[in-house]
């Protein structure tokens, strides 16, 4: 006992008792003196941040990212070189749950690394699927209150959902990949990550090239059926920081293949997609991924608040020899992520240690919440603006990247005009056996219950031109999972329409 530690305030003075609190007489009241109560049920009140909006629920561990192929023609990024291993962070999360939603829901997984390089922080907020629901950025706010509770009932709606998707047939893919097997992976081990996003690489001659990155599991795909999800959240709520965190702890290492898709800049107006929407792939053939490396996780946090839960993950992160591109929700989320952290954790969000770059930050930004850098970045007090006498940091032309050839007329372009919504959902849709089509079907049919009749059709006409098989399909699990025919209208939900009628 006599070599414990001894507790103290959060000033740093000694705690006498940490039993009893000082009241004026054995029956009480408390005194306002008693400090150390105070100080205790204030920080008790302040233990919960705000949950983010989305992707609130996660789960994450610290492991390496090694090259082992060689892009150095693409590329300057450190942490692409051949041979270079990098120390990083992973953060994976189901999107529409609160923090204390069940694991096992079927629902996109995000997939969010942090690279700690030589160059600074590397972010890529990817997911476990290769698109997105919504490609104009304009769209997302809406997208999310859908798969949010009703402002009224508080539940969430399957009838806003299908109404907002029936009528975005740019969410087919999406939804299509989400209805599937992928769609309810049993934890995140057993799943793959892709950027998502196009991103751009360019090397030491000023080339650029288009980008997509993927991490492909190398645990094998595992999923849940939607029954078999039931019995899981029955017995536990948290059955993928079981997996992940178990694993890990027993020296079990998730690895993925890391895989990169490389289009040279002027291919990008030859195709009839757009390299840059959301809602599409770049197909294997025509760009046919390139195994770079492998990433690892290797390492549970200590803690998981100061670790995960103050983890923030930025696209706007990059580093000399990555970069952005015109697709419209990454740029959208360059700004809106790093804001997110600004407005949940404060304004020098990258000074929290897990945040924190492993190289010296050197920047004029002054004063503000959790400014934890010694009051001023530049390492001379003198230095607090640029250009300066004071030896203050000065900037990197080596970092300048070749300029973004975009050109264009600013103008609100139609992106649903003449945008082939279709195919691609088509060619992942004759990629899966029948067993796979069967559960797809179900699996809809299981999330439309409830949904007005006029929604159902609407969003069956959008099977339709996918395959005929798909709408046909979808029409018989419907018909045997709610009795529903064509225009009839199943009643058995709790959306506010139900309640009207
Ligand atoms: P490919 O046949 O070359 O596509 C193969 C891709 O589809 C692989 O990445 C594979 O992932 C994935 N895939 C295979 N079976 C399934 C499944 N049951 N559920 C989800 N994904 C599956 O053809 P394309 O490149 O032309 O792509 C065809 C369709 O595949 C696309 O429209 C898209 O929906 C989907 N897809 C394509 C990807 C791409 O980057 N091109 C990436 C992921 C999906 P794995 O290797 O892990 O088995």
């Amino acid at each position: 006992m006599a070599d414990r530690r001894k507790m103290t305030t959060s000033a740093g003075a000694p705690v006498p008792d940490n039993q009893n609190s000082i009241t004026a007489g054995e029956r009480g009241p408390v005194l306002m003196q008693d400090y150390q109560l105070i100080e205790k049920l204030s920080h008790q009140n302040r233990e919960r941040i705000p949950e983010r909006t989305v992707h609130a629920k996660g789960w994450g561990a610290y492991g390496t990212l090694k090259i082992t192929g060689d892009i150095s023609k693409y590329t300057k990024a450190k942490a692409l070189q051949p041979g270079a291993e990098t120390p990083m962070l992973a953060r994976f999360s189901t999107v529409a749950g609160e923090q204390g939603a069940a694991d096992a829901e079927r629902d996109v997984r995000g997939f969010a690394l942090k690279f700690y390089t030589e160059d600074g922080n590397w972010d890529l907020v990817g997911n476990n699927t290769p698109v997105f629901f919504v490609r104009d950025p304009v769209k997302f706010p809406d997208f999310i209150h859908t798969q949010k509770r009703h402002p009224k009932t508080n539940l969430r709606s399957p009838t806003a959902m299908w109404d907002f998707w029936s009528l975005s047939p740019e969410s087919l893919h999406q939804v299509t990949i989400l209805m599937s097997d992928r769609g309810l992976p049993t934890d995140v081990r057993h799943m793959n990550g892709y950027g998502s996003h196009t991103y751009s690489l360019w090397n030491d001659k000023g080339e650029r090239f288009w980008v997509k990155f993927h991490f492909k599991t190398e645990q094998g795909h595992r999923h849940w059926t939607n029954a078999e999800a039931e019995d899981v959240v029955g017995k536990t709520r948290e059955s993928t920081q079981e997996d992940l965190y178990g694993s890990i702890d027993k020296g079990e290492f998730p690895r993925w293949k890391v895989q990169v898709q490389i289009m040279p800049e002027e291919e990008a107006d030859k195709h009839s997609y757009n390299p840059f929407d959301l809602t599409k792939v770049w197909p294997h053939a025509d760009y046919p991924p390139i195994d770079i490396g492998v990433m690892e996780l290797n390492r549970n946090p200590e803690n998981y608040f100061a670790e995960i839960e103050n983890a923030a993950f930025s696209p706007s992160n990059i580093v000399p020899g990555i970069s952005f591109s015109p697709d419209k929700m990454l740029q959208a989320r360059i700004f809106s992520y790093a804001d997110a952290h600004r407005h949940r954790l404060g304004t020098h969000y990258e000074s929290i240690p897990v945040n924190r770059p492993h190289v010296e930050v050197a920047h004029y930004h002054r004063d503000g919440q959790m400014n934890t850098y010694g009051g001023i970045a530049t390492g001379n007090p003198d230095a607090y603006y640029e250009p300066n006498s004071f030896n203050g940091p000065v900037q990197d032309e080596s970092a300048q990247e070749p300029p973004l050839k975009i050109s264009g007329d600013a103008d609100r372009y139609n992106h649903r005009e003449g945008n082939d919504d279709f195919s691609q959902p088509r060619a992942l849709f004759n990629l899966f056996d029948q067993g796979q089509k069967d559960r797809l079907f179900a699996n809809i049919a299981a999330a439309m219950g409830g949904v007005p009749g006029e929604i159902i059709e609407r969003q069956l006409a959008l099977f339709d031109q996918v395959h005929a098989d798909y709408g046909n399909g979808v029409r018989a699990a419907l018909k045997a999972a709610h009795g529903y025919e064509a225009n009839a209208v199943p009643v058995t939900g709790n959306t506010p329409q139900n309640a009207a009628e």
